[in-house]
């Protein structure tokens, strides 16, 4: 499958790692919202949290990945979001299964 999550995971194409465990690969944003923004994912390919099932447990993993990021990087005090685009609506571009960890600056609810 040429996916291009799957192949950062695989270590194919060059990322700016934060984590990773056994099942899960956090990097760097390429376009960071803020300044912290990381795209957390599972190394199964997963189209979109809406494709995932109860098989998938990497999921709980990704958010406790998330935790463990958010103190490494020195905003689990102050704050971040965790977001999923699913789909067209909210404007998913890659379509594998991905958290955004954006925070590092008070953010804005825009719609
Ligand atoms: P989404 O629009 O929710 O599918 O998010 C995809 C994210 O992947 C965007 O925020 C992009 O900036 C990011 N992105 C795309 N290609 C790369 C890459 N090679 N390395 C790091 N981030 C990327």
């Amino acid at each position: 499958m040429n996916c291009l999550f799957c192949a950062i995971a695989a270590g194919e194409i060059p990322s700016a790692k934060v984590y990773e465990d056994e099942q899960v690969y956090a990097f760097k944003d390429i376009a960071p919202q803020g300044p912290v923004h990381v795209l957390i994912i599972p190394k199964k390919h997963i189209d979109s949290m809406q494709a995932a099932g109860p098989e998938d447990d990497g999921l709980c993993q990704m958010l406790a990945a998330a935790r463990q990021i958010a103190r490494e990087l020195g905003v689990d005090k102050t704050g971040y979001r965790l977001i999923t685009n699913v789909g067209p609506d909210a404007g998913q571009s890659v379509p594998h299964l991905h958290l955004h960890l954006i925070g590092g600056k008070p953010l804005k609810w825009d719609n």
